[in-house]
Parts: structure tokens; sequence; C-alpha cells
């Protein structure tokens, strides 16, 4: 699905502007195309007639409802060479949205469960990742994401599944159902991710309360929070996120299509950053929530006002909040002031 926007220079630069992409789900960028596609070469069965009846079924009331037609996309990964041609397509699309560096979450357990070894799973994506660095200068690592609606045995079981692909992924997340599965359930995992030197992020505040944020800050000691938009609630919580400039990985057109904020005009990106919040802008599952990062740049700023001094503000979040070293860091800061320079917004460049 499309919406027709206006050209303008603003969102030109939206599009052109160069970004890190830090909260998508791989498999949420299954296109249906792509579903029947390997459904066929996987010899799977698909409980949908043809790729316009699945694309019909996308009208999810909440997070539960999008969640029951992901797992059965996912249905459709069997092999290593699968995992590849899901993470090739994604990140063909992020190059040409001016995505340098993207943090790519997976979630192991969606395909372990049905049988599929760890190491297809991990080696198909690392090996997308290693080539489009290749061949397209993108910059690119993945994140192992523990589902938290299964028991923290079950994830210490994954974690232990994946020890012999360590050097492959970069940290873990926590991600799938937040209700009733709190941040806290998750101690023990995370404390042996975080002394075996991964980086370390969660979803929490996305339908959850900000009481969700502070666990996943003290007691899994994250390093982002993956939505975060429930931290407004809580002035305390936002005075703790500024003051330690605590990323949050907001993701617009999911929250719209998730009935988190129904109505795009009322999502609270500008509020978080006049608060002084980290804020990013990121797809979380592009195919299913009616586009990728450019496309919730565009319509954000299109539903909200926001102007230039925001979209560099956002820009620059990205890329500094990134797992990326300092010194790529630094260059994406250059090109991303020579291209606001080259659109003529050099006036929104912020220190
Ligand atoms: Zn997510």
């Amino acid at each position: 699905m499309s919406t027709v926007l206006p050209k303008s220079p603003l969102m030109a630069l939206l599009r052109d502007m160069p970004k890190a992409e830090l909260h998508i789900h791989i498999e949420g960028s299954l296109e249906p195309e792509l579903i029947f596609a390997l459904a066929e070469r996987n010899q799977v069965e698909l409980p949908y007639a043809d790729v316009a009846a699945l694309r019909r079924a996308y009208a999810f009331t909440d997070l539960q409802s999008f969640l029951d037609i992901y797992y059965a996309g996912a249905s459709v990964l069997l092999h290593e060479q699968d995992f590849y041609d899901m993470a090739r397509a994604y990140l063909a699309r992020a190059v040409r949205d001016h995505v340098v560096r993207a943090e790519i979450f997976f979630d192991p357990q969606t395909h372990t469960a049905r049988g599929v070894p760890m190491a297809s799973v991990i080696n198909g994506l690392y090996r997308a990742c290693r080539e489009a660095e290749r061949d397209w200068g993108i910059s690119c690592d993945l994140i192992l994401c523990f589902l938290r609606h299964l028991s923290e045995e079950e994830a210490l079981v994954t974690l232990a599944q994946a020890m012999p692909l360590r050097d492959r992924f970069i940290g873990v997340g926590l991600d799938s159902s937040e209700l009733g599965h709190p941040p806290e359930k998750f101690a023990r995992v995370f404390a042996r991710c975080r002394a075996l030197g991964l980086r370390l992020v969660a979803h929490a505040g996305e339908e959850g309360p900000p009481a969700y944020i502070w666990s996943a800050l003290d007691v899994l000691q994250v390093e982002r929070v993956d939505h975060g938009v429930q931290a407004l609630q809580d002035a305390a919580l936002v005075q703790r996120l500024a003051r330690e400039r605590i990323a949050l990985t907001v993701c617009p057109l999911s929250n719209q299509m998730l009935q988190v904020f129904p109505d795009l005009a009322d999502h609270n990106l500008p509020q978080l950053l006049e608060a002084g919040l980290v804020a990013t802008v990121n797809s979380d599952d592009p195919a299913y929530f009616g586009g990728y990062i450019n496309e919730n740049f565009v319509q954000l700023f299109a539903a909200t006002g926001m102007g230039a001094r925001q979209a560099y503000q956002l820009a620059r979040n990205s890329l500094q909040a990134s797992f990326a070293g300092a010194a790529s860091k630094a260059a994406w800061m250059e090109q991303l002031d020579a291209c606001f320079v080259r659109h003529g917004m050099e006036a929104a460049i912020t220190p």
C-alpha cells in the first residue's frame, strides 16, 4: 500500500538524507510476493489463495492480530538461502532509502521451533549483510531477539544454540507480545548476554506501561529502548532517558497500523524531540505496516508538520545511537551535513 504525498523540498531532503535504521525485524520485511515465491520453492501450503488475499489480511487491530499473520508469513523460511534472499531484498531496499547503517533484528525462535537449524538462519542473514557491505557500501549488523511470549528458559536455550555463531551477531533484543511479558522476565538471560559483551536493546513502552521502560533500563540494562513512546506519561522517566541519552527507536507507521497512534497527526514524536529525547524513526515491519523507512519519515512529517530541523535531529540521532564505530559515525555525520547543504537546508543544521 502507498499513499500519495506532496513533493516538496522537505520531502526530497527526508528521502535523500543519510540515516541509520535501528529497528527493523527482518522477518517483517518479507513482502507477500517473496512469501509466495518461497512457498512455491519450498512447497509450503499457505492459508491464503494469492498475494492479494494475503495483503487483504493486513487489517490489524492490535499487536497480537499482526503477530498472528507475521508468524504465518515466516513459515515459508526453511533454508539458509531463504534467509539470505529475505535479507538481500531488505538491504537493497534500504540502500535506495539512503540507509547507511542497518542494525537488523531477527527472531531465531520463530524458525528453530519449526525445526530450522540456527546456523541456517544466522548464516543466511550474515552472508547477505557482508555481501551488501561489499556490493553497496551499506554497513549492517545483526541483533538476535528473544520472543518475550516464550519463557526465559527457552531464551537461554536459544542463546546457547547461537553461541557457536557468536561472532555473527552484535547484540540481543526482546520482541513480540509486550503486555503481560515485562522485561524483568528475562533478567538472567540478559545478564548472561551482558557478560558475553553483547549489545543490549529491548522493546518497551509500545503498548506496555512506562514501568516496562524502567525495568528494561534498570533490570536488563539496555542501551536503547525500542519504541518507548509511552515514556511521555512519566516525567521522571523522560528526565532519565534524556540525561542518559538513551535512544528510542520509534516506528510511526507501525504505531499507526497497530492503533498506538491511530492518526499519525497525533503521534508524539515531535514531543519526544522537544523533551530532549534521542528519538529516531524506523520501519519496524515494513512489509506489513505500509512502508520502509523513507515512507515513515515522509508520512510522519506530512502529518505532523515537522520541519528540516527535526529532520536533521532525527537523522543525527539515528547515526549517533547506532552501534557502529566512532570513525564511521563521524564520516556519516559529514555526509549528513553535506546533504543538508546540497538541499539548501544548512540553516537546519544544529550542533
Ligand atoms: Zn519491533
